[in-house]
């Protein structure tokens, strides 16, 4: 199972935006004043307008392992979190999407005229390509089937998986139409991209329900999810 994804739909996840502005209560519409609406509002119409969001995917047999994960025989991905999650699955499934170059461009143009903007769009062009994410993920569980059981998305950089193995996880990509390059730094240009693993399990196989934050210690970890 590999291939592209063209024509992604994003989702505008207004606590997220705000989650990321800094505001510390995002689900306290009365703390929005008309011109931060206005602002959202523009900034999210702006990221719809420019992004050209796509993915590519490609599935390998693997396995964890003591330390990390081994996709194709080869390749291991250092991490304990991940060696736990993909303790006896059967395929780990390899992504990355991207909303495009020019999204990057908008918000450094506008980092110099409107460096306020610039942190909306900003905010709001990281929160899409999280919901480009989400696409991904439901569009291989769909193609996957019944009898079968994914776990959550990991990407290089998160919980204990350095961010080093990005080239790795590129290695594993079928063709790289994306024009997506890696820095020096292993990090992603365009940056509003994202890539990860998910796991793949026979039904009700799946350990620790596919959620690494189940046993993971950070208590105080922004990105836990339930
Ligand atoms: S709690 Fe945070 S660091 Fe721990 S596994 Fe979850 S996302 Fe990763």
């Amino acid at each position: 199972m590999n291939s592209r994804i063209k024509d992604i739909p994003l989702r505008f996840n207004e606590k997220a935006v705000l989650r990321l502005l800094g505001r510390r209560r995002p689900d306290h519409h009365a703390d929005i004043s008309p011109r931060l609406r206005r602002q959202l509002d523009k900034g999210w119409e702006d990221i719809q307008h420019t992004a050209r969001p796509e993915a590519l995917y490609a599935a390998y047999p693997a396995q964890g392992r003591e330390r990390g994960v081994l996709v194709n025989g080869e390749c291991p991905f250092h991490s304990r979190s991940l060696s736990r999650i993909f303790h006896n699955c059967e395929q780990a499934v390899v992504f990355v999407t991207t909303l495009g170059g020019d999204v990057d461009d908008l918000i450094l143009n506008r980092l110099k005229s409107r460096p306020s903007y610039a942190s909306i769009l900003d905010a709001a062009a990281s929160a899409a390509v999280e919901s480009a994410a989400d696409h991904v993920e439901k569009h291989i569980r769909e193609r996957l089937g019944q009898g079968w059981d994914t776990t959550r998305r990991y990407s290089p950089g998160h919980c204990d998986w350095p961010v080093r193995d990005q080239k790795r996880l590129f290695s594993l990509l079928p063709h790289h139409h994306l024009r997506i390059r890696l820095t020096e730094g292993s990090h992603m240009s365009p940056r509003k991209s994202l890539s990860g693993i998910i796991g793949v399990f026979p039904e009700d196989h799946m350990p620790w329900n596919g959620n690494a934050c189940l046993f993971c210690q950070n208590i105080d970890c922004p990105h836990r999810r339930n």
